[in-house]
């Protein structure tokens, strides 16, 4: 722990460098989502678990009942013991890392398995844990599905997996063979509700649905906006004013932008030209479309009026597309939600009071957050996780302590007090109690 202490001295200071130029190689991530979405991110959990984890691990005192009197209870967290941490490729460093510090925290051993389809960061992991962490209790597991499967056929502690849906199936039968409780962080389709009634400030909006959309990742982010849900009327000042926006972020030619992040490979670029090919969505693309193969590259892309059994609609999109689904009446946004697996995140652009009421009572997903997108995630006194099909467990500040703790039950007796109704011979006396 010493030596990863978000300050001087830590891999995440002296090793700032070395982190970039990795994920540059990976996703040619901009430096400065490196920094502010990996780096800042994982500064704040080591500050925080440092600072907090005294509170975190002291034992709290529970209230007894009258059964037990005379007698004291506390919950104790331990550690669970030996932990694997599997993680994915979009946000390699981060989505390595928060688990391992939630995990060493709570006083774990952990073995990291990093995504091989980031393996400039993969590589640079193995080798600065392996200089600055302690390595009795942590260890680097490079490798891809063979690797994986040999781990998964392992008895562990816990498994703390990132990563799609189906994978997550394989992980969770492996695990349940040895009975080891797992926390998935999956994704799913997060979507934008922007009301058309409560004159929002729609400059302020369309700026933070591209930041949460195109500004991570370029849309490879587990809780990007995947599609937008406005009235019929709306959509068209929707977006004009998405498309004013991304020019002056951008440019007039985004494929050449720094400031976007490539395809991770040509598996990905496949699969979202396959959605762009769709029949049913030929004519729909309001904006963008652009794709350049050999950079895997796709430039932010707006889908008008898809049809909700289109390719696009059937799947989480993970990139560049922003599809627009359009109502007659907001009310019915609700429907198109809740009719759809639980997704990870869901957004609202309003002023209405009973809209965001509504909102935050009708729609389940991970978490929801009001006039803005993806932000959730930094707040360390938030959950952070999935639900239905979005995920199993949460973590994040003491919810990733809690995640890797086992909280024991403990009671205090003492010899006064002994009463005899437990004990035989049962009479007809102590069962009126
Ligand atoms: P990925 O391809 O990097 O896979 C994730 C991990 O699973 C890797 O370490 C990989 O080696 C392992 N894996 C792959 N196939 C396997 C197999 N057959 N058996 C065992 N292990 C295997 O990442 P991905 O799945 O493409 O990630 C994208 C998905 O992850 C999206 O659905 C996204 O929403 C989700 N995601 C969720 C979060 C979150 O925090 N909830 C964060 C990032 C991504």
């Amino acid at each position: 722990m010493e030596k990863f202490d978000g300050e001087a001295g830590s891999i995440l200071v002296n090793e700032l460098n070395e982190i970039i130029d990795a994920l540059r190689n990976d996703i040619n991530k901009p430096p400065l989502e490196t920094v502010a979405y990996e780096i800042a991110m994982l500064k704040n959990s080591c500050k925080t678990a440092i600072k907090e984890l005294k509170h975190w691990m002291a034992p709290e005192k529970v209230k007894t009942s009258l059964t037990t009197f005379p007698s004291s209870a506390e919950i104790v967290s331990e550690p669970l013991g030996v932990v694997l941490v599997i993680s994915a490729w979009n946000y390699p460093f981060l989505l390595s890392l928060d688990p391992v510090i939630g995990a060493i925290a709570a006083g774990n051993a952990v073995v990291l398995k990093p995504s091989e389809l980031a393996p400039a960061t993969s590589s640079l992991l193995a080798k600065l844990l392996g200089e600055y962490m302690d390595n009795s209790s942590i260890r680097v597991v490079e490798g891809a599905v063979e690797e994986t499967s040999a781990l998964l056929q392992q008895k562990w502690d816990k498994i703390f997996y990132t990563g799609n849906g189906k994978v997550a199936r394989i992980v969770m039968a492996a695990a349940a063979k040895n009975l080891t409780p797992v926390v998935l962080e999956l994704g799913g389709k997060s979507p934008v509700i922007v009301d058309s009634n409560s004159n929002i400030n729609l400059q302020v909006a369309t700026r933070r649905i591209i930041a949460g959309k195109w500004g991570c990742n370029n849309g490879q982010a587990c809780i990007s906006p995947d599609y937008i849900i406005t009235t019929k009327d709306y959509a068209p000042k929707l977006v004009d004013a998405l498309k004013t926006e991304l020019e002056s972020f951008y440019g007039k030619n985004p494929l050449e932008s720094k400031d976007l992040s490539r395809i991770v490979n040509s598996n990905h670029f496949a699969r979202l030209s396959k959605l762009l090919d769709d029949d049913k969505v030929v004519g729909k693309i309001v904006y963008g479309g652009e794709k350049d193969e050999s950079k895997l590259r796709i430039s932010p892309t707006i889908l008008l009026d898809v049809p909700r059994d289109s390719l696009i609609m059937s799947e989480e999109i993970f990139g560049p597309l922003l599809p627009i689904i359009t109502v007659d009446k907001l009310e019915e946004s609700f429907n198109v939600i809740n009719s759809a697996p639980k997704p990870l995140a869901a957004y609202l652009f309003t002023n209405n009071k009973k809209l965001k009421e509504r909102f935050v009572k009708t729609v389940s997903a991970g978490g929801v957050v009001i006039n803005d997108t993806s932000l959730h995630l930094a707040v360390h006194t938030l959950p952070f996780g999935g639900v239905g099909d979005s995920g199993i467990g949460a973590y994040h500040g003491k919810f990733s302590f809690d995640a890797f703790s086992h909280k024991k039950a403990v009671l205090y007796r003492s010899f006064f007090g002994d009463a005899s109704i437990r004990y035989p011979p049962y009479t007809k006396t102590k069962m009126r109690f």
